[in-house]
């Protein structure tokens, strides 16, 4: 359980970080909250030769609200997340996904730009990202580009974040109306078996999969079936199709799939009401 040995740098703005990713190119990462990474790493699943501190580069822990949008930095806390006022008044759904995550501590540590740039199909917070529409805001060497939250993963973690790029901001559509988050565990703090989420937005309703295939989804399926009038029983009937859950130690696919079409009736129901 102890890591490979690796070069520590720690870098004070975001073009040093983005110099140094430049010069260091694949052997180094960025580390941010480390929840994910540092546990990879101490499995021996990662072992990069430099790691890149983000924590002490300042303003990128914020949350404010542009024009119909919040704007979350990506060194926002889940815990952040969770309590702060703005999120409660303009995307409340962002807030109960957050204390959903893991435990107290992880929220403490773990970051919003980093398990969106992690490309873990079985975390929370990337469904509310790609149900709304969010835009992923990267810093390169060649400056400032926008990934919309429907082209960030590629597959199992791989996003088309590169790697010489780093998460600065995230912006989430203003979404005030009713939604719902359904996470099926097997114990209290555990990743989700398969998790829901459906968000009311202006006349539609966006639904997004968790732990069923190699990416966060979106349920095409069940929103197209809504749009055309389907009942919620007979949307969350199709949330499966085009899935690709995997068998593991949490479930095989029939359960996951089953679980889908139930945890979607009633995320489907929390947005309903
Ligand atoms: C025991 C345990 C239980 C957990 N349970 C859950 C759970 O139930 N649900 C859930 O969703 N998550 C869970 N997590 C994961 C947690 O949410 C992590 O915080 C999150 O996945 C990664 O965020 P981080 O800030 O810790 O990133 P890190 O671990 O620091 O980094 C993760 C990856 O993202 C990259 N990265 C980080 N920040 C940036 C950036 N700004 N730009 C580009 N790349 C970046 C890193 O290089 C690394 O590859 C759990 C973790 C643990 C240890």
């Amino acid at each position: 359980m102890i890591p490979a040995a690796f070069a520590y740098h720690r870098p004070e703005t975001v073009d040093e970080t983005v110099a140094l990713l430049s010069e260091l190119g694949d052997e180094a990462t960025v580390l941010a909250g480390g929840q994910s990474l540092l546990p990879m790493m101490k499995l021996r699943l990662a072992a990069p030769e430099a790691v890149i501190d983000i924590g002490r580069v300042p303003d990128l822990r914020f949350v404010r609200e542009g024009k119909g949008h919040l704007v979350i930095g990506a060194l926002t806390r889940h815990h952040d997340l969770e309590r702060d006022p703005l999120v409660g008044k303009r995307c409340p759904l962002l807030g109960e996904v957050a204390k959903k995550v893991g435990d107290p501590q992880i929220r403490h540590r773990g970051t919003f730009g980093g398990t969106l740039a992690h490309g873990d199909p079985a975390a929370d917070l990337p469904a509310v990202a790609v149900a709304l529409d969010a835009t992923i805001v990267v810093v390169g060497p060649q400056g400032r580009r926008e990934i919309p939250a429907s082209a960030l993963y590629r597959s199992y973690f791989e996003t088309s974040i590169a790697a010489d790029e780093l998460i600065v901001e995230v912006r989430i559509p203003f979404t005030e109306g009713a939604g719902g988050y359904e996470k099926f565990t097997r114990q209290a703090q555990d990743w989700a078996t398969v998790g829901v989420l459906a968000a009311r937005c202006g006349g539609t309703i966006r639904v997004a999969l968790v732990s069923m295939g190699h990416t966060t989804l979106r349920a095409g399926a069940v929103e197209l079936a809504l749009a055309g009038g389907a009942s919620i029983d007979e949307a969350a009937a199709l949330a499966a199709v085009g899935t690709a859950p995997v068998e593991d130690l949490r479930a095989g696919v029939e359960y996951r799939e089953h679980l889908c079409r139930v945890l979607t009736r009633r995320a489907l129901e929390a947005a309903s009401a």
